[in-house]
């Protein structure tokens, strides 16, 4: 089944579409195979990231307790979710070095 995927644009690194000929953000046309390999990168980002939150809601549940009575839990998860997006930027950063 074909599916239209995202992936940052080679030029600007706006988000956009597999289906897409050229970027609606900058103009640069777009290599099919360039954006399959795109895709594919950003499916390895998004699957690590998935990965890497897993195990720090697992290292981090036993935490939630402790420290659930001292953080208003809105700040807390507010906190995480900053924390991960750091993090994808972090390994798409190295990853795009490759
Ligand atoms: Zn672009």
């Amino acid at each position: 089944m074909f599916a239209l995927k995202t992936f940052p644009s080679p030029n600007c690194h706006e988000f956009i579409n597999s289906g897409m000929e050229r970027c609606k953000y900058c103009s640069i046309t777009i290599d099919p195979q360039v954006a399959n390999a795109a895709v594919e990168l950003q499916d390895k980002i998004n699957r690590s990231c998935n990965e890497a939150s897993l195990s720090r809601n697992l290292a981090g549940a036993m935490w939630v307790g402790f420290f659930l009575r001292f953080v208003p839990f809105v700040g807390l998860v507010g906190s995480v979710i900053n924390a991960d997006r750091l993090h994808c930027c972090t390994r798409m950063a190295h990853l795009l070095a490759d």
